[in-house]
């Protein structure tokens, strides 16, 4: 009898984590299916973005991410992970933001998106995500 509990209980958590493992795995070929940067957008010089992560509301902000892309290296499809540690589904598509700032000659953008994914909560029940992310994009040119 214990052991069967035990046997149910390991088989959903292996369930749970090749799900979001697919869900990434998906997002993995399309980003890698994508232009390099230098060669979608040539007039690109450099690209850093500022990721701060808010709570639904808006109000209590979870943490932050800086990073520098190099425009020869990285794929013009710009994702980031959503930071929650269960949330399935969701995370940020910067993509269209990027190309409309690209495309306009902007320097700096800034915008919000929320993250539309499900987790669970503590008493498993899924719910959405629903985590906002506030970005800055700084964007220089040749
Ligand atoms: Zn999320």
């Amino acid at each position: 009898m214990e052991l069967r509990v035990n046997q149910k209980k390991l088989i959903m958590q292996v369930t749970k984590r090749t799900r979001r493992q697919e869900y990434r795995l998906k997002q993995r070929e399309l980003i890698d299916a994508s232009p390099i940067m230098v060669k979608k957008f040539p007039r690109l010089k450099s690209l850093k973005s500022l990721l701060e992560y808010y709570d639904a509301a808006g109000i209590t902000k979870n943490g932050e991410m800086k990073c520098k892309l190099n425009v020869e290296f990285a794929r013009s499809a710009l994702w980031f992970a959503c930071p929650g540690g269960e949330c399935v589904g969701g995370d940020f598509d910067l993509s269209q933001p990027l190309a409309k700032a690209v495309a306009g000659c902007q320097k700096i953008v800034t915008g919000e998106l929320r993250c539309m994914g499900t987790r669970k909560r503590a008493d498993r029940e899924q719910v959405p995500c629903q985590t906002l992310l506030r970005y800055t994009l700084n964007l220089t040119y040749d």
